[in-house]
């Protein structure tokens, strides 16, 4: 894993939470994207080498809302950059971290992902993205 690619942070309300980040970074989100295939609406801004990444969920099905539901809004996950996605992840299930899917899928932001499950990585829900180039 190279390095920290960006932080996930799960919010009630994305317009609120975008200017509440915007007086807090200094800078407006660069890129707002929706992902039907997981439910969610999320936002970016730039910080340093690193991105921030807010999640609101656009149905009730969504798996950000079931964490809001259970958790209330917060921390949701932290993503490595990775150069090989499909190589990392057959590396971590071969070390016993349980994976959320067999494949990488299309995420937000450009990016190929893949979560580890939470219960494997002391609780913190793990993604690992690669650029689609
Ligand atoms: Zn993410």
């Amino acid at each position: 894993m190279k390095k920290i690619e960006h932080i996930g942070i799960a919010v009630k309300n994305l317009e609120t939470s975008n200017s509440l980040f915007e007086k807090l970074l200094g800078s407006a989100p660069y890129k707002e994207e929706e992902v039907p295939t997981e439910g969610v609406k999320t936002s970016f801004f730039r910080n340093g080498p690193n991105k921030i990444e807010l999640l609101e969920a656009t149905s009730t099905t969504s798996p950000i809302h079931q964490f809001l539901e259970n958790r209330g809004e917060g921390l949701h996950h932290v993503a490595f950059e990775v150069d090989d996605i499909e190589e990392e992840m057959k590396r971590l299930k071969a070390e016993g971290f349980v994976l959320l899917s067999e494949k990488p899928k299309k995420g937000a932001d450009n990016k190929w992902v893949a979560f580890i499950h939470p219960k494997s990585t002391n609780g913190i829900l793990v993604e690992l993205c690669q650029e689609i180039k």
